[in-house]
Formats: structure tokens, sequence, C-alpha cells
């Protein structure tokens, strides 16, 4: 079959490789869709090759290995991207498989999805809503990423008044997921982002704002009486954002580092965090409980995914798809097996 591969020159390749097939509690999976993440695109360390790429995916099981129970030839699934897990450590037995010391992830350290076929541990399967079509489905797992943020890390509560900065797919999903928490929400960007930010306007977010041509503090100062937020969520991975983000926040407020920085960045932590006491949590992927409350989300219908797809191109464009994936007036790029 064809595969997506990261080499261990760190260039990617579409190769020819043989078909996968599963092992005992494993499952084979057709892949229908998969979503380009700005991991595959920018590089991540956690990425080691030589391995096949992707991880935000759905699609149709043909084959379960010896044992597998729940799962069944035909169904129409999605996965999480645990391929491995100890299940002994500390962080695995509290279900926290994100944090597990010796994780593999799909389309990291395990071969991913951006090919023909791919194989899974059982226990990661999740069958799609039935309204649900491959191409959304294979955002479950980005939304999964913003369940996480905005409801396990953020803790978001009705009435809170939360900032997303950066309107990327992921900044997208957390305003939505905010917004079911009965938040209110304001989505930032910058010039470049203005179709991210109409559709931004469209799903209902709050206020949106371009950030040079509004200025965020009077606005602030009108929407929270001068204290500053009560939720930051950081999504674009820029530290400019990261800076403002903790302009931003309030005395006590929470700010959430939910995209991935390339640089390291320069906090006052004086400031920060003795001064005023703001509150600094990582968001790192998602980990069961996050699937189940992104699913139902899905179920109920209470989040747009479709109108993330901009593209859809089959695997062979995948430089295509990639290079479009990097301009701000895309969205979510999905590819697809020829
Ligand atoms: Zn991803
Ligand atoms: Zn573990």
């Amino acid at each position: 079959m064809k595969a997506l591969m990261k080499l261990i020159n760190g260039e990617m390749a579409l190769v020819n490789v043989p078909e996968p097939s599963p092992g005992p509690g494993e499952v084979k999976v057709q892949v229908k869709a998969t979503g380009i993440c700005g991991t595959d695109l920018y590089g991540y360390s956690a990425v080691k090759p030589p391995v096949i790429i992707g991880h935000e995916t759905a699609g149709e099981v043909v084959e379960i290995g010896e044992g597998v129970k729940k799962v069944r030839v035909g169904e129409r699934i999605t996965t999480e991207t645990t391929a491995y897990i100890c299940g002994k450590c500390r962080f695995c037995q509290n279900g926290d498989y994100n944090l597990c010391l010796e994780r593999r992830g799909l389309g990291s350290k395990i071969n991913g999805t951006f090919a023909d076929y791919f194989v899974i541990r059982e226990e990661s399967i999740h069958p799609l809503p039935s309204h649900i079509d491959f191409f959304t489905g294979a955002l479950t797992e980005p939304l999964a990423c913003a369940t996480h943020a905005v409801m396990e890390q953020g803790e978001t509560l009705v009435n809170d008044v939360v900032l997303v900065l950066g309107p990327g797919p992921l900044g997208l999903l957390v305003s939505q997921v905010a917004k079911t928490k009965g938040a209110k929400v304001i989505i930032c960007g910058i010039s470049g982002d203005e179709k991210r930010l109409t559709l931004a306007k469209n799903l209902g977010i709050d206020f949106v704002v371009n950030l040079e041509e509004i200025d965020i503090s009077k606005l602030l100062r009108k929407i929270t009486k001068g204290y500053g937020v009560d939720i930051v969520f950081e999504c674009s991975g820029s530290p400019a954002a990261v800076h403002l983000g903790l302009e931003l926040v309030r005395k006590r407020g929470r700010y959430i580092q939910a995209g991935i920085l390339h640089q390291r960045v320069e906090l006052d932590f004086n400031d920060i965090l003795f001064t005023r006491e703001v509150c600094l949590i990582g968001s790192h992927t998602q980990k069961p409980s996050s699937w189940v409350k992104a699913l139902g989300l899905m179920e109920e219908k209470k989040v747009n995914l479709k109108a993330l797809v901009t593209h859809r191109l089959p695997l062979r464009e995948w430089e295509r798809g990639f290079k479009i994936a990097k301009e701000k007036s895309s969205i979510k790029i999905i590819l697809y097996p020829d």
C-alpha cells in the first residue's frame, strides 16, 4: 500500500509498504479520511522516524485480531492516538494516558494513518456517531484536544469570560467547546486570519477580534469591568500571543497553553505568579475521558466540525495539502487514500 512516511533523514515521502495485519487485541482499519495536523507540518519532537505519520482519522474496520471482543468488521470508527501505554504507571492508573512515561502514539512512534490501512489496539477504537461522515469524523481527535483543554485543564464554567488566542483549527474548536459550557468567548487573530475570523463569527463566537484593528485592552475593560479575562487559551503557539494572554488574564485567572510553542519564552514570574497569582496550566493532547466528552458533543450536535473542513485531497496530493495547510486561508485539510 501507499503511505506517507517521515524518513530517517527528516524528509517526507510517499512510499510503498506492506499492508499491516492486526496482532492479538488489535484491529485493522481501512482509512477513509485523515486530517493534516500542525504537528505533521512543523516537525514535532515526539515523531520518531522512520514512521508513517497521520493521526486524526476515521475509517472502517476490515479485520480483527485474536481476542478482539468489542469491535466488529464493517464498523465505522475513529480512534484515540494511544497505540501503546504501560498500563502500570501512576498516570495510566489515573486514566492520564497522555502522560504515560512509555506511551507510544499513532503517527509518531507507531505507524499512523496517512495510508490505506493501519492497525491499532481495540481499546482505542470508538464508533462514529451515525450522522457523522468520515471527513468530519477525522476531526474527533482535535476536538478531544479541545475538550481536554477547555473542560479538563481549564475547568471552564458558565459565565466565564474566555479569551482564545489563534483562530486556527484548535482555536476554533476550543471556542466552540467553551461556548457549550456557557462561557462568553472572545477569539483573536491577526491580519491574514480574516477567513478564519469570519468563520468564528458564523459559528456564533461572542466576540471576534482582529488584534491589528481592535484595541483588545479597551474591549476587555468594557467586558470584564477592568479585571481581565477569567481564562486564556493560547492556541497559536506564538510567543507574542503568550505575552498578550498573560497580560490580559485577571488576577488569579487561569492561563492554559494549548498550542505547541516552537520557541522558548521568557516570562516575568514575579508579575505573573507572585503579584497576580495567575495559574499557569498545560494541556497535552487528549486522554480517554476527553474522547468521551468530544464524542458526546458530536452526538448531541453541539459543535460544528464540518465547517472547519476547507479542503479534501487524495493522499497522492499530500504535498499540495501540506502547502495549503500552512496558508491561513485554509482551516482543516483532509487527505483520503486514492
Ligand atoms: Zn493532531
Ligand atoms: Zn503508563
